[in-house]
């Protein structure tokens, strides 16, 4: 079983109109959210890292700069990852793996600040972006900066573990909704990476129980609000010239929505939303 602590690290604004079907016209807070994880053997585990100042840095010259324009972000020093487990005094040594869902920059700038943690990714994700520079790199919404250069020495390829074995009543209508293999990280059931593609290729859920036996579900971009996926109500046209592929981003996202209709006690928490800071 595990323990886990949310973390907002920055956050950027979009018009509310285009990210939430049936909203009126204002700015919006979409905070980035980290979860710390604690596995009994495995440690500490980060799912993402958030924005750090190197947003700002790798987003000062075209075509980076495009990124900083569409999506105004606010980081300060003490808002970062690192910054924020140093006053729990957590250390960058004792992150022992980094869960990375996609390789977005709002997910990524951290990754430098953890030299010695292994990372945990999509094979698939990774070799969507791991050649694209420039114009390509930032169409994608991925900075190259912002990747340790030893990454491939340090990574282990969620599609490479082994696929959870049927299991208890939740995880089983997980399958059943999604019909995608449940990736058993670590080989005890604990941690469970799940395919949803869409937002962006290769991006990956996690699943797992806590320490008050709920299962809970990041599903980092898959849908933006908790009231998206409660009262059925996807991004607007328009924010579907982000996605890498919108018919697998509806398909997901209305998985999600079924999910949270057959299943209310499981605790659905999306990357970006205020709800679990308020
Ligand atoms: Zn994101």
């Amino acid at each position: 079983m595990l323990t886990y602590k949310l973390f907002q690290t920055g956050h950027c604004t979009h018009n509310a109109k285009i990210a939430l079907k049936g909203e009126s016209s204002y700015e919006m807070k979409f905070p980035a959210m980290v979860a710390l994880l604690k596995h009994p053997l495995k440690g500490y585990i980060l799912f993402d890292t958030g924005y750090t100042e190197r947003f700002y840095e790798e987003t000062a010259k075209f075509p980076f700069s495009l990124y900083a324009k569409i999506t105004p972000v606010y980081v300060k020093a003490e808002d970062t990852i690192l910054a924020q487990l140093e006053k729990e005094n957590i250390h960058a040594a004792d992150i022992r793996y980094i869960f990375l869902s996609h390789f977005h920059a709002d997910h990524m700038c951290g990754l430098k600040d953890f030299p010695n943690s292994v990372f945990v990714c999509s094979k698939e994700a990774f070799q969507s972006i791991k050649n694209k520079k420039g114009i390509r790199a930032a169409k994608s919404a991925y900075i190259p900066n912002l990747l340790p250069n030893d990454f491939e020495d340090r990574v282990l390829f969620i599609e490479d573990a082994k696929i959870a074995p049927v299991g208890n009543h939740t995880r089983n209508i997980i399958s059943e909704v999604f019909q995608k293999p449940l990736y058993d990280l670590w080989g005890d059931g604990s941690c469970l990476a799940i395919n949803l593609s869409g937002h962006a290729k290769g991006q990956f859920g996690l699943i797992f129980e806590n320490d008050s036996k709920e299962t809970v579900f990041l599903v980092a971009d898959s849908v933006w609000r908790s009231t998206a996926f409660r009262e059925n109500r996807p991004p607007n046209n328009i924010a579907y010239l982000i996605m890498d592929n919108v018919k697998e981003y509806k398909e997901n996202f209305e998985k999600i929505v079924r999910l949270h209709k057959l299943q209310k006690e499981i605790k659905i928490i999306p990357s970006h939303c205020e709800e679990p800071f308020q």
